[in-house]
């Protein structure tokens, strides 16, 4: 029986899953400092993490019974992936499982933006019961989102689930991406009704000169892809929302233009540094937070154990 280690947690669905398809499961969170002896000690076969735990050369090197590491999600920082392939063992990961969480995230922090929510939670539980009409007077100037355009930078897997939300809720969309020019998007209903729209790259300072909305969908980067230099060519007042990783915008120039309001409204759920984000996004009152829950949906989270199930499954038993 193949030894699997849970080592940050999987859906009560995949786990159920492992077991089925006669896995021996440890459920159990072991410290990152206790991990080589642990695996050699159990034999272990494979590792599933999400992205607490790093998977470094040294426990790669370390631990020879090692033939599977998967990660629960998309994003590999975590994991030594080109050391672990050169030695021959499995890297997998659910790239698709969280994209809509993802998307749906996205629009949680553009409507809350467009009608103040997300300042009027801070307020209302402080001056609402004595400032009501005040209250009411600041966060009169709402706007809907339906006929605005909203710019979609990186049009993989996530910039198309928001694509999908956008076009459902009649706004219009642009998407750059440097490697796709062109991409078909389906967009399915709920009496099986499906509707296909053909979308056309634009050229990526179009997409920020036109845009009401900004959404940033593109991976890790080694610099920054919007500084003060492409802010400057966006429209006064936009919403930026940045749901893919920490560092995609700089995050300086960001509270700059925040400040003297060329930017309206930011969405943030990913930072230069976390755990620990610059206190000075956290106390704007521009920006819309919430720390790095993407894809912490029940659903998504569903998805990510039942498809690393099936993978492992696949790997092991064929
Ligand atoms: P994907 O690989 O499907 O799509 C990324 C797209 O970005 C690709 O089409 C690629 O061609 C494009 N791209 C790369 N560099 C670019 C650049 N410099 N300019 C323009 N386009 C560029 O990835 P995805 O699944 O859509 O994920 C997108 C991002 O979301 C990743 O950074 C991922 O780590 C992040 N993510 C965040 C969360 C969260 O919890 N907030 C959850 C899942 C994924």
């Amino acid at each position: 029986m193949k030894k699997i280690l849970i080592n940050d947690g999987i859906s009560k669905s995949g786990k159920q899953k492992l077991i089925e398809y006669n896995f021996n499961v440890i459920d159990q969170h072991i410290d990152q400092d206790n991990l080589i002896e642990f695996i050699n000690d159990n034999n272990v076969d494979g590792i599933l993490v999400r992205s607490a735990t790093k998977i470094t050369k040294e426990i790669i090197n370390e631990c020879p019974s090692l033939k599977l590491i998967g990660r629960g999600g998309v994003g590999m920082d975590n994991i030594d992936v080109q050391h672990a392939q050169a030695k021959k063992i499995n890297v997998i990961n659910t790239p698709g499982a969280s994209s809509s969480s993802v998307g749906e995230l996205v629009f949680s922090h553009l409507f809350s933006m467009a009608r103040h929510t997300y300042h009027s939670n801070r307020t209302m539980p402080l001056e609402g019961d004595f400032n009501f009409k005040k209250l009411k007077k600041n966060y009169a100037s709402g706007s809907e989102l339906r006929n605005k355009t909203i710019g979609i930078i990186g049009f993989g897997k996530i910039g198309q689930a928001v694509a999908k939300i956008a076009i459902g809720i009649g706004m219009n969309v642009l998407f750059y991406d440097k490697n796709i020019k062109e991409q078909t998007i389906s967009i399915n209903f709920y009496n099986e009704k499906e509707v296909k729209f053909h979308l056309k790259r634009t050229d990526f300072e179009i997409l920020l000169e036109k845009s009401d909305m900004i959404s940033l969908h593109i991976p890790k980067q080694e610099k920054p892809l919007i500084n003060k230099k492409e802010i400057k060519l966006m429209k006064k007042g936009v919403f930026i929302v940045n749901t893919s990783r920490g560092g995609i915008i700089n995050e300086k120039d960001l509270i700059q233009s925040l400040n003297n309001r060329h930017i309206q409204c930011a969405g943030l759920d990913v930072f230069e540094k976390e755990p620990n984000p610059n206190i000075e996004l956290l106390m704007n009152e521009h920006i819309s937070l919430s720390p790095h829950i993407g894809a912490s949906t029940l659903e998504a989270q569903q998805r990510i154990g039942l498809e690393l199930a099936e993978q492992v499954n696949q790997i092991f038993n064929g």
